[in-house]
């Protein structure tokens, strides 16, 4: 039976990523200690998924869970030991 395929490498539904919540996915979620950051802004550059947000000032503010996905990349990069990487409890 022949089948109506949609057209390879076109944008059907501009936008859709941002219903994706990626954060779905994750088994460990960074945990930031304000504290201990001094705002090097290092995670901000590494982050895969854009999920450290910045305020109006261009500092770091808490990571958006709805689509960090838990790679640890900021974790492991942070070099004051600012973010901790915890089993996600669901
Ligand atoms: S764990 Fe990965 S996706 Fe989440 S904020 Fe850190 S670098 Fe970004
Ligand atoms: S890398 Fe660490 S110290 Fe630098 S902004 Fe991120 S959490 Fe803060």
């Amino acid at each position: 039976m022949k089948k109506e395929m949609p057209t390879g490498g076109v944008i059907v539904d501009p936008g859709s990523t941002v219903r994706n919540k990626t954060g779905d996915w994750r088994t460990f979620k960074p945990v930031w200690d304000k504290e201990k950051c001094k705002q090097c802004m290092i995670c901000w550059q590494f982050c895969p998924d854009d999920s450290i947000p910045l305020d109006e000032n261009g500092k770091r503010v808490e990571t958006d869970l709805d689509f960090c996905k838990g790679c640890g990349i900021c974790a492991k990069e942070c070099p004051f030991g600012a973010i901790k990487m915890v089993r996600e409890e669901k």
